[in-house]
């Protein structure tokens, strides 16, 4: 039956093609993405394969139940865009001024649409049930994933598998982790409240500049002096704003600045030990602060067994060269919900188009469209590999 499923993959590539042309036209931003959202629920009425929308949003979930029993495996592509101004010179340049699928969703709903019409060819022989997830809002915390999982739409499915088009590694190469796969990305705000005065007269003020600069300094010791060196972790201040003038004493520093980190006890040292530091540098300085801290997902952990299915899995697959388990990216991904609820694992299926070295969220990214049908191999074969490890 695989041998076959690659063939019908294969025989519906233009379709694919056109699918991700046609998405790439028409991109919409996170939570706003309503055409792409009835676009998939179409696509579904047409093959008469039930569906249900606005799933936790505008998500879309379509089921296809197989004719012989066998677990429930949900295949997820998220479908939204960025708010980024499309400057490639091809025929299916984004018609809508300041969005662009930059990040490759339009290729993964491609896939995974296409997917769901070969295999209904295959229902009958089927075991178990393949769930279609089309998650909305993958790139603008809180996300889709969250909310999807919270309406219940996947309380009866044992595992999730997914995959991202990776425009920075060569077609037929496919990678993944066996457990930390993508960190947990954070952000921070922090005002610290001195107080100004003439620059002549430090005495009688509180320097916030002063203050500002040893809390930067301090907090660069987290990681360096307060974690353990086995772990890895990033604090990165990536704004400081205080000051007016060359001769006056700033009364205000604001610091910004991103989290990154890959699991969550280290998550909350980071921000119990950021605590602690502010308190200290304000207490000792009779300065005042605020310290917002915004958590963004969760770091992406691969369930180990899950992972090596997909390494299995891929080789049934001739485009398939070489499949590997890569060291963790810092980028996030909110795919990371749905390995914290069930079983599953998530990879990368290279997609790098010759001659277009963009990275993801680059105004003239783009994917060689010969790594969908690979994405699509891949990931019904960890649908097949999940079914045989539960017998
Ligand atoms: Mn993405």
């Amino acid at each position: 039956m695989l041998k076959n499923i690659h063939k019908s993959i294969d025989q519906l590539y233009p379709e694919m093609v056109e699918i991700r042309r046609y998405l790439h036209q028409h991109p919409e931003l996170s939570f706003q993405e309503t055409e792409t959202a009835k676009y998939i629920a179409d696509f579904y009425e047409k093959l008469q394969i039930p569906y249900e929308s606005n799933v936790g949003g505008n998500g879309v979930i379509a089921t296809l139940k197989g004719g012989k029993p066998g677990k429930t495996v949900a295949l997820r592509a998220d479908f939204d865009a960025l708010p980024i101004q499309d400057e490639k010179d091809v025929p299916y340049k984004s018609k809508v001024p300041g969005v662009m699928h930059a990040c490759g969703h339009d290729g993964h709903t491609a896939t995974l649409l296409t997917l769901a019409k070969v295999m209904q060819e295959y229902q009958d022989e089927l075991e178990g049930t393949i769930v279609f997830l089309h998650q909305h809002a993958e790139e603008y915390a809180p996300g889709g994933a969250k909310p999807i999982i919270e309406s219940g739409a996947l309380d009866n499915v044992d595992a999730v598998f997914g995959t991202h088009l990776w425009s920075t590694v060569p077609v037929g190469v496919l990678q993944t982790s066996t457990s930390a796969f993508m960190a947990g990305a954070d952000r921070f705000e922090i005002t610290i409240q001195g107080q100004g005065g003439h620059g002549a007269y430090p005495h009688e003020t509180k320097d916030a500049i002063v203050l500002g600069s040893e809390l930067v300094t301090q907090l660069q010791q987290i990681v360096s002096r307060r974690l353990d060196p086995l772990e890895t972790a990033v604090v990165t201040t990536g704004i400081f704003q205080a000051g007016s003038a060359f001769n006056v004493i700033a009364d205000q520093a604001k610091l910004t600045g991103t989290v990154r980190y890959f699991n969550t006890g280290i998550q909350k040292i980071i921000i119990d030990e950021m605590e602690k530091i502010i308190k200290g540098i304000c207490i000792s300085n009779d300065a005042d602060y605020t310290f917002d801290y915004i958590k963004g997902y969760p770091p992406l952990i691969n369930h180990p067994e899950d992972a090596k299915m997909v390494l299995e899995a891929s080789k049934d697959i001739v485009e398939i060269h070489t499949a590997e388990i890569v060291p963790p990216v810092m980028g996030g991904e909110d795919f990371a919900y749905y390995t914290m609820e069930k079983p599953g694992a998530y990879f990368f299926t290279g997609a790098n188009k010759e001659g277009n070295p963009y990275p993801h969220h680059h105004p003239k990214f783009d994917i060689d469209e010969k790594a969908l049908p690979i994405a699509a191999k891949t990931l019904i074969g960890a649908y097949f590999g999940y079914q045989n490890a539960s017998r």
